[in-house]
């Protein structure tokens, strides 16, 4: 029999840990499958089609066959904050790639109605002190972080340079000329001295492998192709008036998916929402910024302040006020408030662990209590509640998602953690059911923990021949997540190996942004045309994060998702997706005193 969810008042005063510790298992248990990330399916072959660009026409032009100082690869935060801060530094010609039609990455693809910033904007949207610009939101909406991308272009004179609609097809370093040359789908064929990596973990859609995928011969597209076309309406939100007399199916239930069901349930005749696994979804309490209050905060530094505040709030610091305040932030002071409460004796890892768990519980009995205020009809209620710790799949929050339930055209067609059976040419199946469609919308979310050179599309190849796969084969090697051996004059942003922080993850990349305009400088500056971690300090870096408690997210007790490889033994290479051991915040000051010392330690310079 499986624990009845009415079976205990939700409500009540004490909460029955083990009944809870029970029903997270038993969920969890439904949802394990031995496929695990292979249930889905490539994008490739007669599903190309689910790729094409509906953004922007691809403009011909003659392929580069020159030489610049910087290229860099992916135009999104990384790329953009980067190449920002090596203009700054007086390196003039820097070349974006970017496979998309503009720079913005994540913000480039996904215009979904509803697309919206998670994280605050304050500290989320990069160099917003450098450009000036307010956020207009407390949680911006994605036009307006693609406008900032785009004005970060500009400012910093990064179109002039830029490779759009272009992916690359190969980096090999060339010893001889101490440069690298770089190949790609356009035919271009230049060399740089230095290469730079932002290729984004969460940017090569997938489908879900449900047989008969092919077969549909309504209308389909993912998430992240929007096809307003077919749709009507704007990623500004002006409404999709097409889907009026539409019945319109949407497979997923992830943060994307809440964030256009409610305007999918207002435009569409009848909405389907295929659910496996609930999100939990806190509340968003969005607001606009008031000029009066931000040329108040606005003072120098400012940007800097809130960046560090906000992770040290969110990421177990000690900051004695919170200036973001919101769901991230929650946890944290909510476990902080739990340690306080101990004698300082009491106060040992297990103790920690049980504080962390017991802060959990009251969190999400909050979150599940909340769909009981919002949604009328009881059943559909029940099914929205998510069984599992906050931070087993990505936390959500909105206003209006769990409302949109409530109107009779949105329907919840929930799969206890099954999925959908099937795909016919008419529609979807689930549990026998047929839902007869006209669209189906994929809400199935991105490629995670497939191998970096499948994301990338490319192999680096440094120094004699070593590709970074082979390199990389037993996990990822690197000094702070940016240096990485046999790769002289490449640098990676991304947040691994660095301080790996996961709510804000801009943090990371603006952070790497600096390091690796310092390294250039200093290599330029003292006239060296090569610089590169040596083995020894990558190695002492590795040792030391295995020193650390293992990775922050993905605990095998969770719920499947791509936080924890789909709740499958991640295999070895997992236990080096870690950072520094004493945490985000440590790490960002550490990393501060490490480049004001001007000693560059691991680094060679040749
Ligand atoms: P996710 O990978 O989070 O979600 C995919 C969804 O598809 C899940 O609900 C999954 O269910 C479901 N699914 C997969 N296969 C099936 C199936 N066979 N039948 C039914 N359902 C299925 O993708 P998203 O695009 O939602 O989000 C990806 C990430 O992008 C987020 O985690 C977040 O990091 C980022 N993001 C950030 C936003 C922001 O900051 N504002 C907004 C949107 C996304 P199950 O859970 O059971 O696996």
């Amino acid at each position: 029999m499986t624990m009845a969810d009415q079976s205990r008042d939700p409500q009540a005063a004490s909460i029955d840990k083990e009944w809870l510790r029970n029903k997270y298992r038993e969920e969890r248990d439904k949802r394990l499958r031995p496929d695990g990330n292979d249930q889905y399916i490539e994008i490739k072959g007669q599903l190309t089609h689910y790729l094409d660009d509906p953004y922007t026409p691809v403009t011909p032009r003659a392929p580069k066959t020159d030489h610049v100082t910087f290229a860099f690869v992916g135009g999104g935060f990384a790329g953009l904050a980067t190449a920002a801060r090596l203009k700054e530094a007086g390196i003039d010609d820097v070349r974006i790639i970017e496979k998309a039609g503009d720079f913005g990455g994540t913000w480039y693809w996904n215009r979904y109605p509803g697309a919206q910033c998670d994280t605050a904007s304050m500290v989320y949207m990069p160099l917003l002190e450098e450009t000036g610009h307010m956020p207009s939101e407390k949680y911006a909406h994605a036009p307006e972080i693609l406008a900032h991308c785009q004005r970060i272009g500009r400012q910093f004179g990064l179109y002039d340079n830029a490779l759009l609609h272009t992916e690359v097809a190969g980096i090999d370093w060339d010893q001889a000329a101490s440069r690298w040359r770089i190949r790609t789908n356009r035919g271009d064929d230049f060399t740089a001295q230095f290469v730079g990596m932002g290729t984004g973990p969460l940017h090569v859609p997938k489908l879900p492998g449900i047989p008969g995928i092919e077969s549909f011969e309504g209308h389909s597209f993912h998430t992240s192709r929007w096809d307003y076309d077919y749709t009507g309406g704007d990623p500004l939100g002006q409404p999709m008036h097409k889907l009026a007399d539409k019945r319109v199916g949407i497979i997923g239930t992830g943060a994307t998916s809440v964030q256009c069901v409610p305007h999918l349930a207002q435009a569409c005749k009848e909405l389907y929402v295929f659910q496996r696994t609930p999100s939990s979804v806190d509340v968003r309490d969005n607001a606009p910024i008031d000029p009066d209050w931000f040329s108040g905060i606005a003072t120098t530094g400012w940007q800097q302040r809130w960046l560090e505040n906000f992770t040290a709030n969110q990421a177990g610091g000690t900051a004695e006020i919170d200036l973001v305040q919101d769901g991230w932030t929650d946890l944290g002071r909510r476990i902080r408030a739990k340690i306080i409460e101990l004698p300082r004796e009491q106060r040992t890892p297990q103790n920690m662990l049980a504080a962390f768990e017991d802060a959990d519980f009251g969190k999400m009995e909050e979150i599940r209590a909340r769909v009981d205020t919002i949604v009328h009809d009881r059943d559909t209620a029940a099914k929205l509640k998510a069984w599992y710790r906050q931070l087993c799949k990505r936390p959500c929050f909105h206003d209006s998602y769990l409302q949109a339930f409530n109107r009779p055209g949105a329907h919840l067609v929930d799969t206890d953690g099954k999925g959908v059976e099937k795909i016919t040419d008419n529609g979807v199946v689930v549990a026998g059911k047929e839902y007869q469609l006209d669209c189906i919308i994929y809400a199935s979310g991105f490629e995670v923990g497939t191998a970096y050179e499948r994301r990338a599309g490319f192999d680096l190849t440094g120094r004699g021949g070593l590709k970074l796969s082979d390199y990389w084969a037993e996990g990822m090697r690197s000094k702070h997540g940016i240096h990485v051996h046999g790769f002289p004059n490449a640098f990676f942003v991304q947040p691994a190996q660095g301080a790996n922080l996961i709510s804000n993850v801009p943090h990371n990349l603006t952070d790497a942004a600096r390091t690796i305009a310092l390294t250039v400088s200093h290599a330029r500056k003292n006239g060296f045309g090569e610089v590169e971690v040596t083995k020894e300090a990558e190695d002492r870096w590795i040792e030391l994060l295995l020193t650390g408690a293992g990775r922050m997210l993905g605990s095998p007790d969770c719920t499947p998702g791509y936080y924890n490889n789909e709740g499958r033994e991640p295999g070895p290479q997992a236990r080096l997706n870690v950072g520094y051991p004493a945490g985000p915040n440590a790490y960002f000051k550490y990393i501060d005193e490490w480049r004001d010392s001007g000693r560059f330690d691991g680094l060679a310079f040749r």
